[in-house]
């Protein structure tokens, strides 16, 4: 039995490919603690961790849109995190971390403790096609206090100097294929592309069964403040083309979208996976979880990036052939009905999410990164 310590930023995107992993450690009869902040606990708990939590409640950890705020945040958050955290696993004794890339004061911990650590990689890994948002942030006077601090206060042998968003270890889990990894042939060994971790998540009731195909679906994730225009615009495009639609509005109330056509349903937050192995096509934002998740479930997308990495992975899609992008600033009604049509009509871009759809399954999923994680527990 081996006692892993898992450490992730408490957003939905860093924390749902983890649980699944978790629950499956938990199957195979290891123990597993799990820091995050309230809004996650309850998750957690019920994939069968031991819950820990970090300092200061659901005060918002970083993952804030800009590079800059990224790795200021990053910095800041792990001199405040790391002693009640370190005094956490002082008396859990893990044999293995397991910590978000972005997670510095989980990878300074397993330092301290003298245990070996895994990364896991949400966003694609970053290699010289897609680059760490976090690499050239070392000009920040914060930053630079910050991390002089860190290296005064704490064993961070091998950390990056500056480059916070992106701590590799000697295991790197990330959550999608190599088919889908840009410049897959720059990542070594180390990286095992476990494709997406999808299984079973905490949600509210939601009528999956009865919606009408073909079932279309909107969503602009979770993070970014979601222009109700934009979730109009995505619901009136829609509608006449779908048995169903479905909007999922996030931090937006669904109030604010207006009155919608009859076969609209809005709701804040929906069982995506479920909702994805129903439908014919997903309007998104290109959040890296959303698009493997589509893709798991070979379903084209009409990306509409909204930041961070999400221009990045539309791309990548686009690219693959399973799907097409828009900017913002496009969208209207008649704009996203015509480029919905296409996806709809030509049988091609359905072709190749089936083609993306079988190298994720192919990749092993939860099951996958279970195995990796005993492998490496064994040395
Ligand atoms: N999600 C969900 N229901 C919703 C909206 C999002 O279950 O109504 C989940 C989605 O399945 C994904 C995560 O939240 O796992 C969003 O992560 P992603 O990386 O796609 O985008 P972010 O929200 O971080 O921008």
């Amino acid at each position: 039995m081996t006692a892993y310590a898992f450490l992730t930023v408490p957003m939905h995107g860093r924390v749902n490919p983890t649980l699944p992993v978790v629950a499956e450690l938990v199957r195979r009869g290891h123990t597993v603690s799990y820091h995050t902040s309230p809004a996650f606990s309850a998750g957690i708990a019920a994939a069968g961790a031991t819950v820990c939590r970090y300092p200061g409640g659901d005060q918002p950890l970083p993952d804030p849109p800009t590079p800059a705020t990224l790795l200021a945040g990053l910095a800041s958050t792990t001199v405040r995190v790391l002693p009640a955290v370190l005094a956490d696993l002082r008396a859990i004794r893990p044999d293995v971390v397991v910590h978000d890339a972005a997670c510095p004061w989980g990878a300074i911990a397993a330092r301290e403790l003298g245990v070996p650590a895994a990364a896991s990689y949400t966003t694609f890994a970053f290699n010289r096609e897609v680059r760490s948002p976090t690499r050239a942030g070392w000009a920040q006077r914060d930053v630079l206090r910050s991390r002089w601090e860190l290296r005064r206060r704490f064993g961070t042998r091998g950390l990056p100097l500056f480059d916070l968003g992106n701590i590799p270890e000697p295991l790197n889990l990330v959550y999608t294929s190599r088919m889908f990894q840009p410049g897959v042939e720059d990542c070594d060994a180390s990286y095992r592309f476990v494709g997406p971790s999808i299984g079973a998540r905490p949600s509210d009731p939601f009528p999956v069964g009865a919606l009408a195909d073909p079932v279309l679906y909107a969503s602009l994730g979770t993070v970014f403040d979601a222009a109700p225009h934009l979730l109009r615009a995505f619901a009136t495009a829609l509608a006449p083309l779908g048995g169903s639609v479905v909007v999922a509005t996030g931090q937006t109330d669904p109030a604010a979208l207006g009155p919608l056509p009859a076969n609209v349903v809005a709701r804040r937050f929906v069982p995506q996976p479920e909702v994805l192995d129903r439908a014919a096509l997903f309007v998104t934002h290109g959040g890296m979880n959303s698009v493997n998740e589509a893709l798991q479930a070979g379903v084209p997308m009409l990306v509409v990036p909204q930041g961070a990495d999400q221009p990045l992975v539309a791309a990548r899609v686009a690219t693959l052939g399973a799907g097409l992008t828009m900017r913002s600033a496009d969208v209207t009604a008649e704009s996203v009905r015509a480029l919905a049509r296409r996806l709809l009509d030509e049988p091609r871009f359905r072709g190749a999410a089936a083609t993306l759809r079988a190298a994720q399954i192919e990749a092993g999923g939860y099951r996958r990164a279970a195995d990796e994680l005993e492998r490496y527990a064994r040395g």
